[in-house]
């Protein structure tokens, strides 16, 4: 068996989806969810146990495990595999026949940063990390924290990191695209990081992909420093702490949303797991997309200052443009969360992030600081203020309510708004879903179902169905010949292996008569495939008879007795049979 079968016969898809995906069990082997590949409020991910297939009834997404992780994880189809062999124990032969030039640097850049990283963790522990430490110190991160984060130090002498890769014969080529040294005019390199804090950032299956530092020197300009982007980095895609808080927000039911790295640390120290945040940019539709597979639940949690409220304002109006349920958190003193937690302790953060404020309070209350709330006109535009956020409901109850609540809270006549509301905002409909192929009939679905994972089920109907001639009249007709020819070669016969015999018509019709909706979670019996059989043998003599009917009637009416007479016999033979 090839290794990529091998693989796929070893790793449960399920198991694998899990951990990118929340899935609800639907049936016995059927799982369902909200699809990670496009925005949705009611599940039409489904994931299929029998076959080890996934297919979005949205989007049309589908595919078996690697095709899966490739998507999701946007690395290549060997990486894939490389994944999935490390995760599960399966060791995978030495063989170069999958990696490409863009692989194989991957694969280096990875490298790069597994060994940046131990240096700079090794810096901080050292004599040149005193600075570094007492800085960790002064914030209260206790050095078991710092080691769990993998924080570190890199030095001032802006060669380290160059000599380092240097000495590991990297290539000037994978320097250069590690985003970790820059390329002076003559062609030499320095280091991106000099005398600063550092923070390693990993991909969302644990592996580092970038840094950000923080200045120690107090006069230094840019006081954090991110990695530039690059093959392994994306910004935009990235969530700092995801990979260590997502099983704190599948237990918490909610993503805790901070601002910087420190406030990550403060507040995953303080017992809060499920904290992450959006390091070197704003929030992006990207950001929350990863964090909306694990729970739609969000508390945001940001700066007390102005560029933290803005921040918040743009992120909160993004976050529901994606389907979020947001709240946000106020903390009491103009504390950031990092300073929160260590100055009023862990237990009184907690309290806070349960009783978060559902999102328009909070922007009830800003727009009573933005606009005088004592004249009617001050308070109308407190209320215009708000309604974008409003309007992004996309259930219209919802959405009425929340104009009545607010209208209450800041004091407006809400009937007149109501109603231009109304008017203004119709209904809004959820994203386009993909016509279904033409429908598949139960006995067609029945015995694909069967002859797909009953190998005694083949050995026994597969010979009568290629002499019926019924199947030439199926929908499903092209998906029985490549299943008839798998047969007859002697090949595995296995959802993935005939999904990739189809074209793309009869692929979706093979979809929707195995994983749709509405088809049965047990695989029929051999008893239910021999009925489906015997059915068709009927409906044959019925058809063959119906024909031989209108002929005999057809050959009186043009007076060919002797034809007519011959039709009928052969009729009354049938009608023994
Ligand atoms: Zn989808």
């Amino acid at each position: 068996m090839d290794f990529v079968e091998q693989l796929k016969s070893s790793v449960d898809i399920v198991q694998v989806i899990e951990e990118y995906v929340r899935l609800r069990k639907s049936g016995p082997t059927r799982y369902v969810g909200l699809c990670p590949f496009h925005t949705e409020k009611t599940p039409s991910f489904s994931v299929n146990a029998t076959h080890q297939f996934y297919k979005c009834f949205g989007c049309g997404a589908c595919g078996d495990v690697l095709k899966f992780v490739t998507e999701l994880e946007r690395i290549s189809f060997y990486e894939a595999l490389k994944l999935l062999s490390e995760r599960f124990g399966i060791p995978m032969p030495k063989r170069s026949e999958y990696s490409d030039p863009e692989t194989k640097l991957r694969a280096a850049l990875y490298q790069a940063h597994e060994l940046v990283e131990q240096m700079f963790r090794s810096n901080l522990e050292s004599s040149i990390g005193p600075e570094a430490r007492s800085y960790l110190g002064k914030r209260g991160v206790d050095p078991a924290v710092a080691r769990e984060f993998g924080i570190g130090y890199a030095d001032r002498s802006g060669r380290s990191v160059v000599r380092l890769l240097e000495s590991r014969n990297f290539t000037p080529e994978q320097m250069e695209a590690s985003g970790l040294v820059l390329k002076r005019d003559d062609g030499t390199f320095y280091d991106r990081f000099r005398h600063r804090l550092m923070f390693p950032i990993h991909n969302e299956s644990g592996k580092v992909i970038a840094f950000g530092g923080r200045a120690l020197d107090p006069g230094e300009q840019a006081k954090y420093l991110n990695s530039s982007e690059t093959l392994l980095y994306r910004k935009s895609y990235v969530l700092y702490n995801l990979h260590r808080a997502k099983s704190g927000i599948r237990q918490s039911g909610r993503v805790v949303l901070v601002e910087g790295y420190m406030d990550v640390v403060g507040v995953y120290a303080s017992g809060v797991h499920e904290v992450v945040a959006s390091c070197g940019t704003s929030l992006t539709s990207q950001q929350v997309q990863s964090m909306r597979r694990h729970s739609d639940k969000i508390v945001v949690n940001f700066d007390p200052d102005a560029a933290g409220a803005s921040a918040a304002e743009r992120s909160i109006n993004l976050l529901l443009d994606e389907g979020m349920h947001v709240r946000v958190v106020e903390l009491d003193g103009g504390l950031d969360p990092d300073e929160y937690c260590k100055q009023r302790g862990a237990s009184a953060y907690v309290e806070k992030v349960n009783g978060a404020k559902n999102y328009f309070y909070w922007l009830a209350d800003r727009a009573r600081g933005k606009f005088d709330m004592r004249t009617a006109e001050g308070r109308m535009a407190g209320f215009q203020f708000l309604l974008p956020a409003v309007q992004r409901l996309s259930n219209r109850l919802e959405r009425l309510a929340v104009v009545n609540d607010v209208a209450g809270y800041l004091g407006v006549a809400a009937g007149p708004i109501l109603e231009n509301f109304r008017k203004a905002a119709g209904d809004r409909r959820e994203k386009a879903v993909r016509p279904e192929p033409e429908s598949v009939r139960p006995v067609e679905r029945l015995l694909l179902n069967l002859l797909l994972v009953n190998v005694e089920a083949r050995e026994r109907l597969v010979p009568e169905l290629k002499r019926m001639h019924a199947v030439e009249r199926f929908t499903t007709r092209k998906i029985f010949e490549a299943l008839f020819a798998l047969d007859e070669a002697g090949e595995s016969v296995a959802f993935s292996q005939l999904d990739t015999r189809l074209d793309e018509n009869d692929r979706a019709l093979l979809v929707s008569a195995v994983l749709a909706d509405g088809t049965s979670d047990s695989s029929p019996s051999l008893e239910q495939g021999e009925a489906c059989l015997r059915a068709l043998e009927n409906s044959e003599h019925e058809s063959r008879r119906s024909q031989l009917k209108a002929r005999v009637k057809a050959a009186e009416r043009d007076g060919n007795f002797a034809e007519a007479l011959r039709l009928a016999e052969e009729l009354a033979r049938i009608e023994r049979e």
